[in-house]
């Protein structure tokens, strides 16, 4: 078996969840030491991090590497690593653009988006992946023999939260080679806060595309008010200009971390569930097979129109 590398995503010195989840990811493939790759510039605090998880960390520290360039993290990697690695990645925006090239440049397998791993043999690593917005699950077979490259879907392997580990830093920089590349990276364009903070908030009243109709949102707003509770939303609201962006939560919104979750009308695409780190998730779905109700505490299989009217009514006479 070849060597195992997770690439370690990190912003503001802060590593992502995913840096715990791909170490257990590593340890459903196979039981050998698994390595994080630190790329980034200035990165010594994030790679001393990424080392009380795992027993190796390489980093690779150019100014060349200080923004989110999947370009240039691939030639870095390409060069850094063995040709036959497996290398482990998270699914995010970025994890999607650096994939499917680096296992072109390092000629090897390439998987994404796997939700769980469903057994190996010998070469022959066997995962689930999910389609159609997570009502149809897909067994595919990754031969790893002349390594591997593997997207991994955010939230669907568990963390190790221990950082139990203290592992040696090795400084692969000088290994990158030259990074000069075609793509330039321009600006982080960070969304507005706005007038509402749903990060802060103990309690979210989240509304998704199955409210149909923009004056509906009207009666997610009351529920709200009478459960003392703040209204977010899934992107296709957004999109529709049904509600302000700084209420989106997703991978491409805000990451919350309420003690209730109430979603409504939400059909639970890793998009928007990659933003939920934590809570109570209570789910009302008309859909039986909503893939929300796989990930929900509480499932509630009913028509929101009707569902959130009856609730508010039932807490204003509580
Ligand atoms: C790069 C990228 C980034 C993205 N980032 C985000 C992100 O940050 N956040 C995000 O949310 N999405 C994001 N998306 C979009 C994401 O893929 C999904 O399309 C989106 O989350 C779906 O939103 P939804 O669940 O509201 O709508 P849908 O998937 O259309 O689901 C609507 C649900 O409502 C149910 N429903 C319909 N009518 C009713 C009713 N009357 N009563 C009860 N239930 C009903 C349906 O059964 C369905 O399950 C991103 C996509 C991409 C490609």
């Amino acid at each position: 078996m070849t060597q195992i590398y997770a690439y370690i995503v990190h912003k503001d010195g802060v590593l992502d969840d995913s840096a715990m989840e791909l170490i257990e990811v590593a340890k459903k493939i196979a039981d050998t030491p698994v390595t994080a790759i630190v790329t980034g510039s200035g990165v010594d605090a994030v790679a001393a991090e990424a080392a009380k998880i795992y027993p190796e960390v390489i980093k690779i520290d150019n100014d060349a590497l200080a923004y989110p360039n999947a370009e240039v993290v691939r030639k870095a990697l390409v060069n850094a690593l063995p040709a036959d690695s497996i290398v482990l990645l998270a699914n995010d925006t970025f994890g999607m653009d650096l994939g499917p090239g680096l296992s072109i440049k390092m000629d090897s397998s390439y998987i994404s988006d796997i939700v769980a791993i469903d057994g190996v043999d010998g070469d022959l690593l066997k995962t689930i992946r999910q389609e159609f917005g997570g009502e149809v699950s897909t067994h595919t077979t990754c031969d790893m023999s002349a390594g591997a490259v593997i997207n991994i879907r955010p939230g669907s392997f568990g963390m190790d939260e221990s950082k139990a580990a203290s592992g040696n830093v090795t400084d692969k920089s000088a290994d990158a080679g030259d990074l000069t590349c075609g793509r330039k990276f321009v600006e982080i364009v960070v969304p507005e806060a706005g007038d509402v903070d749903i990060t802060k908030a103990d309690v979210l009243v989240s509304v998704g595309r199955g409210i149909e109709d923009e004056e509906n949102i009207e009666m997610v707003t009351e529920l709200a008010e009478a459960m003392n509770a703040v209204v977010s939303c899934s992107r296709p609201i957004v999109d529709a200009k049904w509600l302000e962006p700084a209420r989106q939560v997703g991978t491409s919104g805000c990451t919350v971390k309420p003690k209730v979750y109430l979603a409504l009308g939400i059909s639970g695409s890793f998009q928007h569930m990659g933003g939920i780190k934590g809570g109570f998730i209570i789910a009302v779905n008309k859909n039986p097979n909503a893939p929300i109700f796989q990930v929900a505490d509480v499932g509630i299989e009913a028509d929101i129109l009707d569902f959130i009217p009856e609730l508010t009514e039932a807490i204003e006479e509580l």
